[in-house]
């Protein structure tokens, strides 16, 4: 793996405040408990819990480049719970199980503002909720099932917002419908993750910066090998996100694409006279998601999922350069924000999602591999529910059980994928479909038949159906596009 190109402005300005040669490398062998590959917020809550829940524990976290250099530096400042991935909850694990995951990812959003509470950097966060919008009449409704699904359990997490409302809370009449969530929070993803490391030091973990674990030898204990050294453990969990994609038994699970990122200039005023508020996140009902906020700052972040692909699960340079799709974001922001016309781009990132082919994220023990446990799926959302996989894997690392997980959460998801290249031409096929849809929905035509019917084809968008063992017998069938809400 080669370290990132280029820094997002959350971290640029996390870093700005930080001695830029405070992370140590490792040199040498070492011996832990518990070592963690991956110093994203993974990787460092379950660190955190890990060290809170069995002190005793001598853990390692090992990160390639920076904590926070990955996705959980550059995602668009979004910690949204899980109610709106609900209906992929209800698939995989029933009822009963959904609720009680989707109120603990509720919860885990809570923790994270308790957190910045705690270590003095509750400026942030900022729990302002979250709209689920429809930017044309196509998505309109969107929304519904999962609602009606909600409402037949009881659960009642969202508020529908009457127009005048929803043009006022999101600045933009651009907004035809939409849900107001009140549990969910913007926040400062790379001042987030630096503070965790920092945390984590403070709890007794050995963090090693800059130090890329190149393979993972496993017998009895299981050896991490490094460039400059290397680990010998009890355990290892790997939190290495969409990089996990490399070793195909997680592989088979995960689409890996990027997602792309705008800031504009910092212009408070400006944002202010056009009714442009601070605060509330903004998710739109298309497949290649636009995810926007005004931070406090006066910026408008603006977010869109479907960037480049994976050949062959590997991650390139095109993840670390967004440039290519600028303008196209700009012209996104434009159409909501018409007002915003002459505010500059400041600044431009991208980073790998790692959809699952289920939704959600997946906690699997290697099956030639029982002491390495790995972690990846969180299809675009995983600011806020890394708080709780955090916990989990804490469980599953102290306890050596599942930690009570239902068994389709255990699995890694399977669908059969065509080898590259056609699986990357075909990729590339229907996500070009996909996007030329919802240009046609913008334009209020209706689509080009053959475009619907490629677009139907994304693998991360199917009916999964979890199937014998890895199926909750109280659970139904998923049968809605899993889509990412931010990333
Ligand atoms: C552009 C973008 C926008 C997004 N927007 C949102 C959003 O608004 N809201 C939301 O909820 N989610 C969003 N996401 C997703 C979210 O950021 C992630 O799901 C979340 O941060 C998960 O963190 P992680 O720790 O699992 O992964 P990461 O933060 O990616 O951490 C994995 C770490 O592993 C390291 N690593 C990889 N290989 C090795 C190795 N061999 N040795 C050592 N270290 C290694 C990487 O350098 C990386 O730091 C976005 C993602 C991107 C890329």
């Amino acid at each position: 793996m080669r370290t990132h190109g280029r820094r997002s402005l959350w971290l640029e300005q996390a870093l700005a405040a930080e001695d830029p040669d405070a992370g140590s490398r490792l040199a040498g062998g070492a011996q832990t408990d518990v070592c963690i590959v991956g110093g994203g917020f993974t990787g460092l809550w379950t660190a955190l819990e890990l060290k809170a829940r069995a002190p005793g524990t001598d853990v390692t976290v090992v990160e390639a480049d920076i904590c926070g250099a990955g996705a959980s530096g550059r995602n668009g400042g979004f910690a949204l719970t899980w109610w709106a991935h609900f209906e992929h909850l209800l698939a995989l694990c029933g009822p009963e199980r959904a609720l009680e995951l989707a109120g603990r990812a509720e919860r885990a959003v809570r923790g994270i503002g308790e957190f910045c509470q705690q270590r003095g950097i509750a400026d942030a966060f900022s729990l302002d909720g979250w709209v689920w919008a429809a930017t044309n009449p196509a998505q309109v409704g969107s929304w519904e099932r999962t609602v009606r699904l909600l409402d037949r359990l009881g659960a009642s997490p969202y508020r529908q917002l009457g127009h005048d409302e929803l043009v006022a809370m999101t600045g933009s009449a651009q907004h035809l419908a939409g849900l107001f969530e009140p549990v969910s929070a913007s926040v400062q993803p790379a001042r987030l993750a630096r503070e965790l490391a920092r945390a984590v030091r403070e709890a007794g973990v050995h963090v090693y910066e800059r130090s890329q674990a190149r393979a993972i030898e496993h017998g009895p204990r299981a050896k991490v090998v490094l460039d400059s050294g290397s680990i010998d453990a009890e355990q290892v969990l790997l939190a290495t996100n969409a990089w996990a994609a490399a070793l195909p038994e997680i592989g088979a699970g995960l689409v890996v694409v990027a997602s792309d990122v705008i800031a504009t200039a910092a212009a408070p005023e400006r944002l202010e006279r056009a009714g442009v508020k601070p605060g509330v996140c903004i998710s739109d009902g298309r497949r290649l998601v636009n995810y926007y906020h005004a931070t406090a700052e006066g910026r408008v972040i603006f977010g869109k999922g479907g960037g480049t692909l994976a050949y062959g699960q590997r991650i390139t340079a095109g993840f670390d350069h967004p440039g290519r799709r600028e303008a196209g974001i700009r012209s996104q922001l434009l159409r909501t924000y018409p007002a915003l016309w002459d505010l500059p781009i400041e600044a431009s990132w991208s980073g790998p999602i790692d959809y699952s082919l289920s939704g959600l994220p997946f906690f699997v023990r290697l099956r030639d591999a029982p002491s390495v446990l790995a972690c990846a799926g969180f299809s675009g959302d995983g600011v806020g529910p890394s708080r709780l996989a955090g916990e989990i894997l804490a469980q599953m690392l102290a306890e050596g059980g599942d930690a009570g997980l239902p068994a389709a959460l255990r699995t890694v998801p399977r669908r059969w994928l065509p080898p590259e290249p056609i699986r990357y031409v075909g990729g590339r096929a229907v996500r070009g479909a996909v996007a030329r849809k919802e240009h046609s929905e913008d334009l209020g035509h209706r689509p080009r038949t053959v475009d619907r019917l490629v677009a139907g084809m994304d693998p991360t968008g199917y009916a999964y159906k979890p199937k014998g063992r890895d199926r909750d017998p109280a659970g139904r069938a998923g049968d809605r596009d899993p889509a990412a809400r931010a990333g």
